[in-house]
């Protein structure tokens, strides 16, 4: 018997599946459940209803879940603080354009965004503040989601393409436990158009996850990832479980939970609580 967990709590659509699908279902805590033998493609049945549909994963223990890595622009956050950046410097259609080629999976990660910090150089970094304070956004359910994780004790990660200067003041403002992204040149208070060290790209994002567990001393199994972007595969590939979130269709295929309407919190109906 496998579980579908139907990540919404109308109760309408819920009767509707189970009637359509002919399948008995539970009312559970903010999701609902349903139950069946068949091999039922979720894909139509998403779009049609319009919610995010599941199967529950039988070959994963949430008992053992101890670290939840997510990837920031577009999955933890709702913008691209590199496509914000750029709009101070009147240029966010062009560097936004490169943004959303690589995170398709069109372009080579490093040099996409050598070509994008380059047309940076010469903005002052009061920008960054700007960009932190006026438009950076948690996505929904994504602070619930970090908090029900460390009520578990379960540690949380960001890891980015994006930059530092981001991704540790999060980590400081939501409570995540560590964070790993591109540290920004800066020179006279001004962006040098280069990244200092190397760049954190799709293999430095899997191997965060793998220098996490050696951390923890866990087993990749035991960790849950986040992304929406062709730069967060490698480190699906590597977690136990993957999450798309509002993703690309390349992640969207090869992720094993989909979350595309709902919030962050969504993730939470996994656990069963
Ligand atoms: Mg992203």
């Amino acid at each position: 018997m496998k579980t579908i967990i139907l990540h919404s709590q109308d109760l309408k659509i819920a009767t509707h599946l189970s009637t359509t699908l002919d399948c008995k279902f539970e009312s559970r805590f903010n999701h609902f459940r349903l139950y069946t033998d068949k091999n039922i493609d979720l894909k139509p049945l998403r779009s049609e209803y319009k919610v995010d549909l599941n199967y529950l994963p039988e070959d994963f223990d949430f008992s053992r879940v101890a670290l939840f890595v997510s990837d920031m622009d577009s999955t933890l956050i709702s913008i691209e603080c590199i496509d914000e950046i750029a709009d101070f410097a009147n240029i966010k259609p062009q560097v936004a354009a490169i943004t959303e080629r690589a995170m398709q999976g069109e372009l080579d990660f490093n040099a996409s965004l050598i070509e994008r910090v380059e047309l940076l150089k010469g903005l002052d970094v009061g920008v960054l503040d700007k960009v932190y304070s006026e438009r950076l956004q948690v996505n929904p359910g994504g602070e619930e989601l970090i908090n029900f994780f460390s009520s578990r004790s379960i540690k949380s990660a960001v890891v980015s393409g994006g930059f530092t200067f981001f991704t540790d003041q999060l980590a400081k403002d939501i409570g995540l436990d560590h964070s790993r992204a591109n540290t920004l040149d800066v020179e006279n208070n001004k962006l040098t158009g280069m990244v200092k060290g190397s760049i954190v790209n799709s293999t430095t994002k899997a191997n965060f996850v793998h220098e996490l567990c050696n951390h923890y001393s866990i087993s990749a199994n035991q960790v849950i990832v986040a992304g929406d972007g062709a730069n967060d595969l490698e480190m699906m590939e590597v977690a136990g479980l993957s999450v798309a979130y509002h993703a690309k269709p390349a992640v969207l295929e090869r992720a094993n939970i989909a979350i595309s309407y709902g919030g962050l919190d969504k993730i939470m109906d996994l656990f069963d609580i």
